[in-house]
């Protein structure tokens, strides 16, 4: 859906996003769907950078990494206002997606019984990223807005059609930074939906488990050095 140029020219802007704290902002790419829009919090006429979508194609890798960075950005501001923080708790917001709240709580479980080095707490306000819900051909996905916010957004159809609960953890691993993986088996949580609408496994393999924990090692600075370093 963007065009290499246009991905590239996001990243860099992602990039100085990332590094500056939001000094920048971002307004490229493709619309937000309707049904986002209406309950994104952003201001007015702003517009999705890229996503990352439950299953797809290896264009969705620039909405991976734009979505973390637009969660690691969050995060960094609050951990800038308060050095001392030992560990780093990513804040969620679930009640734009009531439909889905038992299956948010579960993945929150899941994550924060699987990893140690980050953890995923629910907030009501100043939230790092938000669940949303609605109808979407594109199916459910992560995104990021155009100033840097990052969302995701579970579709209908498809969470009755998959695993509702798997779908939900797979979209929260791109918020602890893994990439998808379509050709994987049932038993990574970022194959997603490669392996059918019969695979019903909601938690991440030890492979997954471990590169969020080496990811997330010794808290946030580290995590932004790593993500840098991989660009
Ligand atoms: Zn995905």
């Amino acid at each position: 859906m963007l065009s290499s140029r246009m991905r590239s020219k996001t990243s860099r802007r992602l990039l100085a996003l990332t590094l500056g704290f939001g000094l920048a902002s971002a307004a490229l790419g493709t619309a937000v769907p309707a049904s986002a829009r209406q309950a994104d919090p952003a201001p007015a006429g702003s517009t999705a950078v890229a996503s990352a979508r439950y299953s797809g194609s290896a264009e969705d890798t620039a909405g991976n990494k734009a979505f973390f960075e637009a969660v690691l950005n969050s995060v960094a501001k609050k951990q800038a206002a308060n050095p001392s923080l030992a560990s780093v708790t990513v804040y969620y917001n679930a009640s734009q997606a009531p439909t889905f709240r038992s299956q948010i709580a579960s993945s929150a479980s899941i994550w924060n019984s699987s990893v140690s080095n980050v953890k995923l707490q629910a907030t009501t306000s100043g939230a790092d990223f938000t669940y949303y819900e609605g109808n979407d051909s594109r199916g459910s996905y992560a995104s990021t807005n155009g100033h840097g916010r990052g969302y995701i957004f579970l579709d209908y159809a498809q969470n009755r059609q998959y695993d509702s609960i798997r779908v939900t953890a797979h979209e929260t691993g791109h918020v602890l930074g893994l990439p998808d993986h379509y050709s994987g088996p049932c038993s990574e949580l970022m194959s997603g939906g490669g392996p059918g609408t019969s695979c019903t496994n909601r938690y991440p393999n030890a492979a997954e488990r471990s590169r969020v924990n080496q990811l997330w090692v010794n808290g946030l600075a580290k995590a932004v050095a790593k993500l840098n370093k991989t660009r």
